[in-house]
């Protein structure tokens, strides 16, 4: 499989690289580190004109801490973030999620969680190569007008299968994403549409440069199944947050619960978090309802597009939330 041909940008700033966005906008595609964006052109499902690489721009690249928040760059390699004290710490859930990503050798050193959240939405029934899929009537997400993995659909089901997306959804995070002359900072809850062909809420001519996570009291924990731990995708992932109330240390005062591989986008179970506000952190029970529900609730987005049966990953979501909230509520008691 070879690439397409391409022109390459170095910019060698933030300004620089907004322009040429600007200029090219559908044309063009941002590099981070390529693990996922050169798979895809070699499979011959995207054939940008024009690669702008963020390789120079070391003012992406950054851990910090600042106004209650940590802060971390787009272009932040996964490797920094998991031998980072302060995320190891503070936003537990993503150091967890960003260990799982691929294997040591082939993503720690060149993925970046930039391009960990960008990475576009996969489908068995897609994600093959271009003699694969001439074989094969298109589907909607190759311009065609039939899905392949939900007989009925009128739009694209692919799955959103980012470790650090489904953790960082959890801990609350905001997104910045800035364009020529401007920028927006948005809750990655809510940056997402309702099809998989583009399932982002942005523009071509902009750019992702943070990742913004709200320090609290709470824990965090991350749980995740695949077939290998590593090079294999999630099949189902979950993400959850604890707060314990400032009143009585072990009482839940809020909860996030948010599930992975299992839709369009990361979910956030808005009615299986809440079922914990103001239960015990020791209450299994409680955790075991929001599991089920959280099970019952991420069903419904789920199609057979991700290797393991619709089924089982539906079953391994009741026991990935479990893990993570008992996982959670160990480290809020500690
Ligand atoms: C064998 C293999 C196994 C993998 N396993 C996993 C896994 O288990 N879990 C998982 O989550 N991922 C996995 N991946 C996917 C991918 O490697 C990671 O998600 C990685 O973090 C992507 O980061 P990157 O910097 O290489 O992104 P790139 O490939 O450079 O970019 C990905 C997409 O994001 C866009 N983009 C990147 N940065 C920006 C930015 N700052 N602003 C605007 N657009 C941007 C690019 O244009 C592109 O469309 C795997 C990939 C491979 C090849
Ligand atoms: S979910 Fe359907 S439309 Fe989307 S990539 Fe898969 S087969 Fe194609």
């Amino acid at each position: 499989m070879r690439l397409p041909k391409f022109d390459y940008s170095d910019p060698e700033t933030l300004d620089q690289a907004l322009d040429l966005l600007d200029s090219h906008r559908d044309d063009a595609k941002i590099l981070a580190g390529g693990t996922d964006l050169l798979v895809r052109m070699k499979k011959g499902l995207l054939k940008p004109k024009v690669l702008i690489s963020l390789k120079a721009l070391n003012e992406l690249s950054y851990i910090k801490k600042q106004a209650g928040c940590i802060k971390i760059g787009a272009r932040t390699p996964l490797a920094d973030i998991i031998s980072s004290d302060m995320i190891q710490n503070e936003a537990k859930a993503l150091c967890q999620a960003c260990e799982k990503i691929g294997a040591a050798t082939i993503q720690h050193f060149r993925g970046t969680i930039g391009g960990n959240i960008l990475q576009d939405n996969r489908c068995h029934h897609y994600n093959q190569s271009e003699f694969f899929r001439s074989g094969h009537q298109a589907c909607h997400k190759a311009g065609g007008k039939i899905c392949y993995a939900r007989e009925e659909a009128d739009r694209c089901n692919s799955t959103c299968q980012s470790d650090g997306a489904t953790a960082l959804m959890a801990l609350g995070a905001d997104i910045t994403l800035a364009r020529k002359g401007g920028e927006r900072t948005v809750d990655l809850a809510s940056f997402y549409t309702t099809d998989g062909i583009n399932p982002f809420a942005m523009e071509s001519h902009e750019l992702l440069t943070e990742v913004t996570i709200p320090v609290t009291e709470a824990q965090s924990a991350y749980q995740r199944l695949a077939y290998r731990s590593a090079i294999d995708y999630p099949i189902v992932c979950a993400g959850v947050l604890l707060k314990p109330s400032s009143a009585q240390k072990d009482e839940i005062e809020n909860a996030r619960i948010v599930v992975g591989a299992m839709g369009r986008s990361p979910l956030f179970l808005t009615q299986a978090s809440s079922s914990l506000k103001g239960k015990k952190l020791n209450d299994t029970n409680a955790f075991k309802k929001a599991a089920d529900a959280s099970m019952n609730s991420a069903s419904a987005f789920a199609v057979h597009n991700v290797g393991a049966t619709l089924e089982y990953r539906c079953a391994m979501v009741s026991q990935m939330v479990f893990r993570a909230l008992e996982q959670a509520a160990a480290a809020v008691e500690a």
